[in-house]
Parts: structure tokens; sequence; C-alpha cells
């Protein structure tokens, strides 16, 4: 294992072992990454932010360590990209917007920390719609991320850029957050792998909030084992955050070393497939459901009937969630302060840095939940959307008295042209249908490739979803259901994305 073109393809446990082995240094993975980031992310625009000289001298601990004999964690010495809304000390955390421009914060959220004690590199961080609100990763106020399949195509949203990162080998792992899908439909529409865990189950401390009762941090990478290595090492509970949840975690690598659906219950959701979906995306969803019968599952339809109005509730709960949490921005403790001449009031600054410092998405949902929050409202709007969300886990409970886990397409098309929806934010917010019922509950889900769309030959993600506390059964299905696929192909579907 040598040439800085093969390194960059390998899987992250490939390289892990290849790093404990001796075969190859730290240092040489990663600068084989940052290499690939000079030459490709001009195009892709996956980064914010990168930090060569950081990431060589994480590698080098690595490296030392080894060579003092250290035991070395089952990633250590492996780089990351980290979506741009965790905290990073030392390095700057914009969450895609002007308002935090230049801003460094002054310590680690437990996710990036948990990722320095396992010796994983941190390339940089990776580009995503502002806040997190969107679907596209056109939002951010820096510019949208690029496809790396079709250059004039949206990589999806809001973690747009950690998935792009992967899918464009710039590297192997990447960490991105899930408020309505923000890994899972990113992942569909790269050909990725990407894994929304149960609340609760990944420490949200340093996260800035979007919707804290929805938000939870997760893998993206291009393999489901490497997805199960990364959710292994920073999940788990973490005291610095009221809801992470006190019990040991189930082993999601065993789980994705076994890959095995015999015996399965699998429930295909009725109310998340058929009308809307791409014709392509539902006949590669078709064919996956067949390979895990042919694998020796059982699937069977199941009705989850109050899914029709999670997008409706979705897009009034996370409005007044965020209204609330982007209050802080407000010019006087972080980042951009505009129109502070000396004269005005302090209310005057306040509303100068907030119309100077938020794009539009950003301003529309802040506006939409401060309506739906307000006197005389609030019953009608916030009231009854968390009254159709506790449905909506009655729904989930009922079908997993019935199954051991759902699946539906993660997405309803594949990758839309960047500008197509941008101006639309209805058609926007359609792209999160399927994803959406699993973040009101709380559950936990990952979408994985499961081959390309005719029509436009472009990646289509599948998605399993299973109850709280219950990720194993994830990786189980993951894993064998991509085993299967890559024994039909004779490789990984992301083999064929183009080269760039
Ligand atoms: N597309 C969704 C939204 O715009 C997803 C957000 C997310 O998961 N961060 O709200």
């Amino acid at each position: 294992m040598s040439p800085a073109a093969d390194l960059v393809r390998q899987s992250a446990a490939v390289l892990a072992e290849a790093i404990a082995a001796g075969e190859v240094s730290s240092r040489e993975v990663t600068q084989a990454h940052l290499e690939r980031i000079v030459d490709v992310d001009d195009r892709v625009h996956a980064f914010l932010h990168v930090d060569a000289q950081g990431a060589l001298e994480a590698a080098d601990a690595v490296d030392r360590a080894r060579a003092a004999g250290d035991a070395l964690g089952p990633l250590a010495g492996v780089p990351i990209a980290v979506k741009d809304v965790l905290a990073t000390r030392g390095m700057p955390t914009t969450c895609g917007s002007r308002i935090l421009e230049g801003w460094q914060p002054p310590y680690d959220a437990t996710v990036v920390e948990r990722l320095r004690g396992a010796g994983i590199v941190i390339l940089g961080k990776t580009n995503m719609d502002e806040f997190a609100m969107g679907s596209s990763t056109e939002h951010s106020a820096y510019g949208p991320t690029h496809n790396p399949w079709d250059l004039t195509r949206i990589p999806g949203g809001s973690g747009g850029g950690s998935a792009a990162a992967v899918a464009s080998f710039e590297s192997p792992l990447a960490i991105g957050t899930d408020t309505g899908g923000s890994i899972r439909q990113p992942a569909a529409v790269t050909g990725t792998v990407g894994v929304k865990p149960t609340y609760g189950g990944v420490s949200r401390y340093g996260l800035v909030a979007l919707a804290s009762s929805l938000d939870q941090a997760g893998p993206c990478t291009r393999t489901v084992m490497d997805a199960a290595l990364l959710h292994s090492v920073i999940g788990g509970h973490d005291p610095r955050d009221s809801t992470s949840i006190p019990e040991p975690m189930p082993d999601v690598v065993a789980a994705a070393q076994r890959a095995d659906v015999r015996g399965m219950r699998i429930g295909l959701v009725r109310e998340l497939s058929g009308e809307g979906y791409q014709a392509g995306v539902l006949q590669r969803f078709t064919e996956a459901v067949a390979i895990l019968e042919d694998l020796g599952a059982e699937v069977v339809e199941v009705s989850c009937p109050h899914f029709d109005y999670a997008l409706g509730a979705y897009y009034l709960i996370l409005p007044s969630e965020c209204s609330s949490n982007l209050a802080r921005f407000d010019g006087m403790r972080y980042g951009l302060r505009a129109g502070d001449n000396g004269d005005r009031s302090v209310e005057e600054v306040m509303s100068l840095t907030r119309e100077a410092g938020f794009g539009a998405e950003v301003k529309r949902r802040i506006m939409l939940g401060t309506y739906a929050l307000s006197s005389g409202y609030y019953d009608a709007y916030y009231g009854q959307a968390q009254k159709v969300r506790t449905l909506i886990q009655r729904d989930f409970a009922a079908a997993f008295d019935q199954v051991d886990v759902l699946i539906s397409p993660t997405a309803p098309t594949t990758a839309f042209r960047l500008g197509e929806k941008v101006d639309d934010p209805l058609a926007m917010y359609l792209n999160d249908v399927a994803t959406i019922p699993v973040n009101l509950a709380g559950n936990c889900a990952l979408s994985l490739p499961v081959g390309l769309a005719p029509e436009d030959g472009l990646p289509v993600g599948l998605q399993v979803m299973a109850p709280a506390l219950a990720d194993d059964r994830l990786y189980l299905v993951g894993a064998a259901l991509e085993g299967a696929l890559r024994d039909r192909w004779g490789h990984l579907l992301i083999e064929e994305a183009p080269a760039l």
C-alpha cells in the first residue's frame, strides 16, 4: 500500500490496520488526503477550512505512539473531516454563517474531543447550509458545495460538505449532524453511508444547536463498517449533555461484522414510497428489497399513517426551537457586530448585526418559529405539532411491535441541479419527507447506496430505521445489504464515481 492515489481510495478500516501494522505511516496517509484536497476541492468546495499543520502534527503523534509500542484505537491515524457546526478549539467554527465568521471556540465539542482522544486526524471543517438549515448546502454563506458525481448538482444538505468530502476521496471519514436528515439525505445523493444515531446516543455538547430536541451528530463514510467504527468512537454517555443516555450503547461494530438478516422481520413503510418519488429511486429500492428477501429476511408492508403529517409538524417544531436557540447570536458575544458606531443603542446594534449576519433561510425560520410560539398562536401551531410528534412516536412503536427494522428510500429523488430549488422553500423542504419521522421520534437510521437511478445515472439511497438504542440493527441490515450489492457489482458503488 503506498502510492498516494491508492491511499485515498482505501476504507478507514483498511487504513487503520495498515497504520497499526506499520505498513504505512499516519503522516503518509494524511499527506495523501491533503494533496487530494488541493487537487479537487477548488471544484468540490467541501471544506471551509483545512488545517494541514494541525493534521500533520496529530498524524505524527500517532506515528510516535505506534513506534513507542502504545496501544492504538481502532481508527488511530486515519483522517476525518468535521462539519463546521461542531466546536473545534484552535480552528474556526462558522456554521456556514457570516455571523460567526472568524470565530474560534475556546473548547472542543465532546465528539471532537473523542476523535482526538482516539488518534483520529482532523483535516478541517466542512461546508454546510447556514446553521444546518437546508437540503442542498446552497444556503451556506460561503458558496455551495458541488456533488462529486456531477459538479452541476447539489451534494445534499445541510451536511453536503461532509458527504462530498467522503465521496470525492478527500477524506475517508466525516462527521455530520442530522436534525431532519442532514446526514442521511447527503449520503443518499452522494453514494455514501450516513447514520443518524439514537437521540442521546452521541453527545451534543459543543454542537451548535439548531433544534435541540432533534439534533444528533453521526458518521459519514464510504462503508458500513467504517460508520460502525466511527459510531463506536463518538458514541456513549457524556455527563456534559443532559440529554445523553446514561446506558451502554449497543455493539455496532460486532453487528456490522455479523452482517446477517436471516430471520429478521423488515417493514416497508407504505407512506414513504410511491407518489412523489422518482421512478428510478423506487426501482433501485425495490431491487434492494428483493435482495434482502434473498438474504433470508421476511419483508412485510407496514403502515405509519401519521408520517403524512411529519413534514408539517417538523417545519413548526424546528423553526420554533431555532428561533429560541439563535437568539444568542446578537453581536454582543460571538463573531460579527455590525453598525456599532458608538451612538447606537444595544437594540439597534443587535438588529443591524442580525440583519447583516443571517441569510434569507435563517431569517425565514426565525420568523416562522417566533410566529408559531407567539401568544394566541402557540396552541394552534406549536402545540398541534407536538401532538403530531407523539402520534408519529406511536406509529413507530406499533410498527416495531411487528418488525425489527423499517425501510424506505432515503430521499424522494436523486441529486437535483444547483439552483433548481433554492428559491422555492417548499420544494426544498419536501426532500426531507422520508428522513424527518426518525428525528421527531428520536430513534435511529442509516442510509446506504443501493445503485444508480437509470434515468440520470445518480446514486440512490435506502434508509434502514430501528428503535431507539437498537442502533446495532442498522448495521446488521446495512452491512448485509452492502455485502450482497458488492458481490453483485464486484466493487462498492462509490468506485463508479467520476475520478474528478
Ligand atoms: N433539510 C432539513 C432542514 O432544512 C434538515 C436539517 C438538518 O438535518 N440539519 O431543516
